[in-house]
């Protein structure tokens, strides 16, 4: 991804080295992403049909939630937002106030992208009809290694030079102590400005070589290990993720149009490695394709993702666990930070303590929301669940919900990857209820209140009724072509932080 965007923006300009091992290979289980991924592919000019077809993807309307806020239940978090604002204020103060007459509890019946997740339809289109209402708002499911494959293959088309080789040792240059060269194991001595550590855990550069340090946020989010298997389909790809709370953690599923991606994200001190695996194998849809393979992770922030000149992307910069798929979005975030803060003829130190408090900030928002899943929770089944109830809460979060709770409103900070929508639907998900509503939602009659809800709640069935079924759109616009897709890179077995 670095690669890629760096030539497409510089072009000529910067001479890039790609350094990569396919004996060491690719994490490759990245598999789920958000919209602003479509911003990513659009700096790269992709067809956007064309990449789906050669990363076997589908579309991604949201997350279905089952089982987090009790047994048995289950919400969505989508991509586009319920209703429309009305006299002024967001549309969650007009629902609740609809709510309290009787009117219905179902947020998500006001929304296009749930009554197409709950009907497994997909289109691309921005509004219903001539309304006010949103279209839908999409990310993408694919596989990781083939689209590493799909940008290696455009960023040497741009000139970026790859070396398949394995770094063994580096030299660090007088006065700040940063990177001078890397050696690789041919014998082969490459030197630099600027080194983006995309080494992934191991943080080759930023850590090993550096010693910069990483910051450990288990004590909010204890998940430390996942186990991974794809299975084969056995009904048609449904336009969202599900995420399934489970004993210890939670189960992913991820619809692509070759296979569903799976695993289990756990916490090795309430469940077992080979109970984790055997309830994955237990939930699959279909014939498992691989042996479950085990990683270890653990969650948290490099000190300082910029040092000196190493930039850290990735898995290298640190690790939030998938649950809202945003490690990709993180090195997304990266590159294009890193393109507005792009030395000129030094690195400044001004740039770079920036560029740290940006990419700090992304990843403190990120951890909050994640949170509020585990900690917003009623259930009490299993030691688990019972200590997420009592884990520490983020600032940041504790202020979201006593605002929500108070008046129902949400305030989005500053650059919050998340939107008012996203916490709305996760902390109503999770059973946050608000006691009070803005004012001006009281202007509405009763009449006029119970009309607008029911309109907005018919307009939206209609639209999904006329939209194709997901699997037709993919066959349609771009179902993958066998043979057409790019190489697979090869994914390694086992990751240690
Ligand atoms: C369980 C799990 C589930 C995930 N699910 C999602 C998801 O749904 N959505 C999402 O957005 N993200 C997800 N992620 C994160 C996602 O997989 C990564 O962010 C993404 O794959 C990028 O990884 P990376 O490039 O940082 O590291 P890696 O894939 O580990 O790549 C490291 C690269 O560095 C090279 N390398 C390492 N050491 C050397 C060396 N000494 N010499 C030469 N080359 C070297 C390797 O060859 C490789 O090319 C998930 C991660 C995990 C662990």
């Amino acid at each position: 991804m670095a690669a890629a965007a760096l030539a497409k923006v510089f072009g000529s300009r910067l001479t890039i080295r790609l350094i990569e091992s396919d004996e060491i290979g690719i994490v490759g289980v990245g598999e789920a992403t958000i919209p602003p991924i479509r911003d990513f592919n659009a700096l790269l000019a992709l067809d956007e049909n064309d990449f789906l077809r050669r990363t076997q993807g589908t579309f991604k309307l949201g997350i279905e939630f089952v089982d987090w806020r009790r047994l048995g239940h289950r919400y969505l978090h989508e991509f586009g937002s319920a209703g429309v604002p009305l006299g002024g204020v967001p549309f969650q103060h007009t629902f609740l106030r609809g709510k309290a007459a009787g009117l219905g509890d179902d947020l998500w019946a006001a929304s296009l992208n749930a009554a197409a997740c709950r009907t497994g339809k997909f289109a691309r289109m921005d509004q219903v009809g001539q309304t006010r209402l949103h279209g839908l708002v999409y990310a993408f499911h694919f596989d990781a290694s083939l689209y590493a494959g799909y940008l290696r293959a455009f960023a040497e088309g741009l000139g970026v030079r790859r070396t398949e080789g394995r770094i063994v040792d580096w030299t660090l240059r007088d006065g700040d102590g940063g990177i001078a060269s890397v050696r690789l194991e041919s014998g082969e001595e490459i030197g630099g400005d600027l080194f983006i550590d995309c080494s992934g855990f191991r943080g080759l550069l930023i850590e090993q070589a550096l010693k910069t340090g990483y910051d450990d946020w288990s004590a909010y989010l204890p998940a430390n290990r996942a186990v991974a298997v794809p299975c084969a389909s056995v009904e048609g790809p449904t336009p969202f993720t599900r995420s399934t709370a489970d004993k210890a953690g939670w189960r992913w599923r991820i619809p692509l149009q070759h296979r569903v991606g799976n695993g289990y994200v756990y916490c090795s001190e309430f469940v077992s490695d080979d109970e984790a695996a055997s309830r994955l194998l237990e939930s699959l849809d279909g014939e498992a394709q691989a042996d479950p393979r085990p990683l270890r992770f653990t969650t948290g922030k490099r000190r300082k993702v910029w040092n000196k000149n190493v930039v850290a992307l990735g898995l290298a910069s640190g690790f939030l666990e998938p649950l809202e798929s945003t490690s990709i979005h993180l090195i997304q975030s990266g590159v294009s930070r890193l393109l507005q803060f792009f030395p000129n003829q030094r690195i400044e130190q001004a740039d770079v303590d920036q560029y740290n408090r940006l990419i700090d900030r992304e990843f403190e928002q990120i951890r909050a929301f994640l949170v509020l899943h585990y900690k917003q929770t009623e259930r009490d089944d299993t030691p688990f669940w019972r200590h997420c109830r009592n884990l520490p809460s983020p600032p940041e979060l504790d202020r979201k919900i006593a605002l929500f709770e108070a008046s129902g409103r949400i305030y989005r900070e500053q650059e919050d990857l998340f939107t008012e929508s996203s916490w709305l639907q996760v902390m109503y998900g999770q059973g946050v209820e608000p006691r009070d509503w803005h004012p001006a939602a009281d202007k509405l009659t009763d009449a006029q209140l119970a009309s607008f809800l029911s309109d907005v709640r018919r307009l939206v069935a209609q639209a999904a009724e006329k939209l194709p079924s997901h699997a037709d759109f993919i066959a349609a616009n771009c179902a993958a072509v066998p043979g057409e897709t790019a190489k697979p890179q090869s994914v390694r077995p086992i990751v240690h932080a």
